[in-house]
């Protein structure tokens, strides 16, 4: 569990490089900085660890690629102090950069084994989330309102229920589709109750599931 001046070298070059591909606001890149994506890959993948790419973290699941992180975390306008669900935990990645950022985190994730590990793993790094083990389909209506919700996997369409557990003015950033490409979108929610639709182009996600894993 070492962070080391070298690590923390190879973080700020993939900063720059994420800034260069267009990732502006400096709380985001901050944030990127501040977590130790490293830590979250087998000790032999170093190397990969700090390269702008989505890997593979066991499960059949990745851990997002660094700049859709940063990307989606963009167009969800976090900021400190708001409340925010994520679906999809996998390696907990996206959660420690929201919280960096000092969002109050939510985070669904349904496969046990992805969970426990977040669960156990988070804290350690000093990270502190609320992890839930369940079925993003449903959101999480206990803790509802948030202000956004992120989705880290391809949703076919969005569950409406999603929608009603958004504050006025809150807004849901997901890959959207059903093929290997999805369209970024982000919906925001109106005063008058209707939903705004927005898109940010192409990504590549692992889909949303509906069923339990046999886990
Ligand atoms: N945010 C993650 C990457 C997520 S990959 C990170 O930073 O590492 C997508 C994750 O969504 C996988 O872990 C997958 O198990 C999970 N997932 C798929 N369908 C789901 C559902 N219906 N509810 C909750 N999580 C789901």
């Amino acid at each position: 569990m070492e962070d080391t001046y070298r690590h923390k070298g190879m973080r700020r070059k993939l900063v720059n490089e994420i800034r260069k591909k267009g990732i502006l606001d400096e709380e985001i890149l901050e944030a990127i900085y501040r977590v130790p994506r490293h830590l979250f890959l087998d000790s032999g993948f170093l190397n990969y660890a700090y390269e702008d790419k989505p890997f593979p973290i066991g499960s059949g699941q990745t851990i997002s690629q660094p700049y859709t992180v940063a990307f989606q975390t963009e167009l969800l306008n976090a900021k400190p102090g708001l409340k925010i669900l994520e679906i999809g935990t996998g390696s907990g990645y996206q959660a420690c950069v929201l919280v960096a950022l000092g969002v109050e985190v939510y985070s669904v994730e349904r496969q046990r084994k992805l969970y426990e590990k977040a669960r156990i793993f988070l804290p350690h790094l000093g990270f502190q989330a609320h992890l839930f083990y369940g079925d993003g389909y449903l959101g999480l209506p206990e803790e509802a309102p948030f202000d956004g919700i992120l989705i880290t996997a391809a949703a076919p369409e969005i569950p409406t229920c999603l929608f009603q557990q958004l504050k006025t003015g809150g807004v849901l950033v997901s890959p959207v589709g059903s093929g290997d490409i999805q369209t970024m979108i982000r919906y925001t929610k109106l005063k008058n109750g209707k939903i705004a639709k927005e898109k940010f182009g192409n990504f590549r996600f692992v889909p949303l599931l509906r069923e339990k894993a046999n886990d």
